[in-house]
């Protein structure tokens, strides 16, 4: 879709923040606040469904959703969705499975993505990193581009959001490079964490964030649960990854961000906390990673 007609399309919209704000009937919401910190809800799936997908995030108690972008053009409809709502913060980036066969220098491509992370809404670059598993791109070029974009989030003051896939020694090796440098805290997370306890330690040292996502919920990931416990309650951050990853009980259906609450059940439990205590907890990380500006509800 083009941007100007998204753009009048939500414009046209309801704000379910606003519905909330005009005390509608009480939910789970007035309980509890969660933040989705990955959700891709510009994607096609979600064209016609938008504001019903907000809405039952709302219901389900999430104040606060960050969209990133995969290249230019879905960086661009993620700042303009952040325009749009309340509850939505973007991030901007080029995500390593869109860089087209022969990406070239990033220098210029790059200029645009520092011109959008100006936007007040813009709270992190990402979505960015590494991804062997899809080998189209050779690896050099992948690690070209991430690092060029590490620099970019040191030189305008944002975190990012990592993509990982089959490439942890060298997406290791590239953040500690960039980390030495970095005096701040605000380093990022690696989104949809699925690696092993050595790695999310690796990670921690760091300075990151571990961001879960379904895989969580899922009945033979005991190991990763196992992990998951072992993180400090202070680095954990939560997420859909919508419209994939659809954690249980929904599994086999299009993920959307209400369905955080299930991911923040899980973790409720293997922490051995109660879930509003897990709300918390994951909310207070989001907030303090990505300086985030929740609405008043
Ligand atoms: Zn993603």
């Amino acid at each position: 879709m083009r941007l100007s007609r998204l753009a009048s399309r939500l414009q046209g919209s309801n704000n379910p923040a606003c519905l909330h704000n005009r005390g509608d009937s009480p939910t789970v919401s007035d309980s509890i606040q969660l933040v989705d910190t990955h959700c891709h809800l510009y994607q096609p799936v979600f064209e016609h469904t938008l504001e019903e997908v907000i809405g039952r995030a709302f219901e389900r108690g999430v104040r606060a959703m960050v969209v990133p972008g995969l290249d230019l053009e879905t960086s661009e409809k993620a700042v303009l969705l952040a325009e749009t709502y309340d509850s939505i913060f973007a991030a901007v980036g080029f995500h390593p499975n869109s860089l087209g066969p022969d990406p070239g220098d990033p220098s210029k491509a790059l200029r645009a993505i520092k011109g959008l992370s100006q936007h007040p809404k813009v709270v992190a670059i990402g979505e960015i990193g590494l991804d062997y598993y899809r080998d189209r791109i050779p690896p050099a070029v992948q690690k070209q581009w991430l690092s060029a974009q590490l620099i970019l989030a040191s030189e305008v003051g944002l975190p990012v959001i990592l993509h990982n896939r089959n490439s942890t020694h060298d997406m290791l090796h590239a953040l500690a490079l960039w980390a030495r440098d970095e005096s701040g805290k605000r380093l990022g997370v690696l989104h949809s964490f699925e690696g092993s306890q050595d790695d999310a330690e690796a990670l921690i040292r760091l300075g990151f964030y571990i961001g879960f996502s379904g895989p969580l919920t899922y009945k033979k990931a005991d190991e990763l649960r196992s992990v998951a416990a072992k993180i400090p309650s202070d680095r954990i951050l939560i997420e859909t990854d919508s419209p994939f990853l659809t954690p249980e009980p929904h599994r086999g259906k299009r993920n959307e961000p209400g369905y955080v609450l299930h991911v923040c059940e899980q973790l409720a439990l293997i922490l051995q906390m109660s879930l509003q205590d897990a709300v918390r907890l994951t909310t207070d990380n989001a907030i303090h990673l990505f300086q985030l500006q929740l609405a008043q509800s």
